[in-house]
């Protein structure tokens, strides 16, 4: 007899999405998190194109409304007229956690899973680092970049590319509805950005996929900080550095293992074209919350595949054109001259199509 009928592990945005769903659904599910603390984040970068109401999300959640995107390269700059929010992260996690019914949805902090055990064909316990057991029905990898279980099972590479990133929170000078991306090899060969919160402050942040360039990340960015338009926008008033990663995996479509589910960045769900995880994660843990209902009401392990079908329909031709995007730009970035050509190239374009392609949300 298992104690629960889901266990999941990881309590980032995309395990507590589950959770809230699994828990309304009133299934019994218990969260396993590494940290003794799901509010303390090692960095808090959040933009999106989320529709907040889809998710049950309130407007609380926004740090700013944002109708500008200024796209910087070395001589050019583009604008793109979009509706996206830079939001508060903890805000959104809290929101998440204040709406998780605790009648049916436990949670274990501070313990770290290291494998999943199989017996008789199917995943019967998950093992902590002192090898302590927990069983379930099914179980569910939403460990984020870690991917403790999906890579154990070979779903994702144990030696992924990983995009990493640092910011810092500082003074913004700029106007609130307006958001920066720079490129090119003078915001230091990745892509820097700047995304206003609320009360005139502002995340900087500067990311690459480029192993040669993450070892000086801080000082790249402070780099970009003290470029003449940049300070116009930006004035450090402290230099507490934080940082992430992101996977960057070619598309991956397999999620699902006989009983496990593997949600959000343990399976790369992130979108590969601008880093945009949340509204992605958020969608692919209901398609799984639907899923795993269906699996558990009908006693039906199959019922799983559900998930990696309906995400197919859903993402599987928008993520394959991102990925091609998100290759070029890396490569682009290596050039002033080929990031200011791609830049006169996007103002030739469409808003829509633009808009396009840096949502990751193709039309046709
Ligand atoms: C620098 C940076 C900037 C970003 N900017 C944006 C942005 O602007 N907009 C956007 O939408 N997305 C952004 N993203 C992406 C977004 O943050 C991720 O896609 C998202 O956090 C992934 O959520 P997740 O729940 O899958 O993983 P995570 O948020 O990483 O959560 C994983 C959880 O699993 C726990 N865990 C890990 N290993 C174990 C273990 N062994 N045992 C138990 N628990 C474990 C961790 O403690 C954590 O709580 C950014 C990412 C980075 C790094």
């Amino acid at each position: 007899m298992h104690q629960y009928d889901v266990i999941i592990v990881g309590g980032g945005g995309a395990g507590l999405l589950l959770a809230r769903e699994l828990g309304n659904k009133k299934h019994k599910v218990l969260v396993i998190d590494k940290n003794t603390n799901l509010l303390d984040f090692s960095f808090y970068t959040l933009a999106s194109f989320i529709n907040l109401e889809k998710f049950n999300l309130t407007k609380n959640v926004v740090s700013e409304n944002i109708n500008k995107i200024w796209l910087h390269s070395k001589n050019f700059k583009t604008k793109i007229k979009c509706e996206l929010y830079t939001l508060d992260k903890k805000a959104v996690h809290k929101e998440l956690l204040e709406a998780i019914n605790t009648d049916f949805v436990d949670f274990k902090l501070g313990i770290q899973i290291k494998e999943i055990v199989e017996e008789n064909k199917l995943f019967t316990t998950v093992k902590d680092k002192n090898n302590n057991s927990y069983s379930a029905k099914i179980f569910v990898d939403a460990t984020g970049t870690a991917g403790v279980l999906s890579k154990q099972l070979g779903l994702r590479d144990k030696q992924n590319k990983l995009a990493t990133g640092v910011e810092y929170n500082a003074k913004y000078l700029g106007k609130p509805d307006q958001i920066y991306l720079l490129l090119g090899k003078t915001y230091k060969g990745g892509y820097g950005w700047i995304f206003p919160l609320k009360n005139n402050r502002a995340i900087i942040g500067f990311g690459t996929t480029d192993n040669t360039l993450k070892k000086g990340l801080k000082r790249r960015l402070d780099e970009i900080v003290e470029l003449p338009e940049i300070k116009k926008l930006i004035q450090l008033d402290s230099k507490k550095v934080e940082g992430g990663s992101i996977p960057i995996t070619p598309v991956i479509e397999k999620f699902v293992l006989k009983n496990l589910v593997c949600v959000g960045d343990s399976v790369s769900q992130v979108n590969p074209i601008v880093g945009e995880g949340y509204k992605f994660i958020f969608e692919s843990a209901v398609i799984a919350s639907r899923a795993i209902d269906s699996a558990l009401i009908e006693n039906d392990i199959s019922l799983l595949n559900n998930y990696e079908k309906t995400w197919k329909n859903r993402f599987l031709s928008n993520y394959k054109r991102s990925k091609i995007r998100q290759e070029q730009i890396e490569k682009f970035s290596k050039s002033d001259l080929m990031i200011d050509f791609g830049m006169l190239l996007s103002k030739l374009r469409s808003n829509k199509k633009n808009l396009e392609s840096l949502s990751g949300e193709y039309e046709n």
